[in-house]
């Protein structure tokens, strides 16, 4: 991956204003990529981004997917498998369960198996937006499956 980059942005509804100020904060960054959002979250992006930057200058650069609950965290998950997410930031909330928690788990293990940067708290998104890689050229590594695709399923 290199440059301008597609980050995920998805937060629970109990870090919602955690990400907000995370957006706020590193607004001009981000403006430089592609932001894919579940859509509540992505609402929220935008509002964001709105109140820093105005919209004089055309629409940003989001794709906005459904609402988690309603089939966002799978929508991404799947674009996750395509190869179509370079980062994602996910602030889940660890202290409420989710009515699509398994849409949740889902999405955290997609990200896992196809080695996606993945921050799912603040302090871990710090990290990866400083990190040199966030906007230089990064080759994620993606595990080798063939073994599995081809695993013989004879008893
Ligand atoms: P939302 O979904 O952005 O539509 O609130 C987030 C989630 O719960 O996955």
């Amino acid at each position: 991956m290199l440059g301008k980059k597609r980050i995920a942005l998805v937060a629970h509804d109990n870090m919602k204003r955690d990400l907000a100020a995370w957006v706020d904060w590193n607004w001009e960054v981000l403006l430089k990529h592609h932001l894919i959002c579940t859509g509540t979250t992505g609402k929220m992006v935008a509002q964001t981004l709105m109140d820093r930057r105005g919209n004089e200058h055309g629409r940003f650069d989001i794709t906005f997917l459904k609402s988690g609950p309603l089939g966002g965290d799978q929508q991404l998950g799947a674009m996750i498998a395509e190869g179509e997410v370079d980062t994602l930031i996910f602030f889940w909330d660890p202290m409420m369960a989710q009515p699509h928690d398994v849409d949740v788990k889902a999405l955290m293990r997609l990200a896992t198996v196809y080695n996606v940067p993945m921050a799912i708290n603040r302090s871990t998104a710090d990290f990866l937006i400083a990190s040199p890689f966030f906007e230089g050229e990064y080759v994620r590594e993606v595990k080798d499956y063939r073994s599995y695709i081809e695993r013989s399923l004879k008893g």
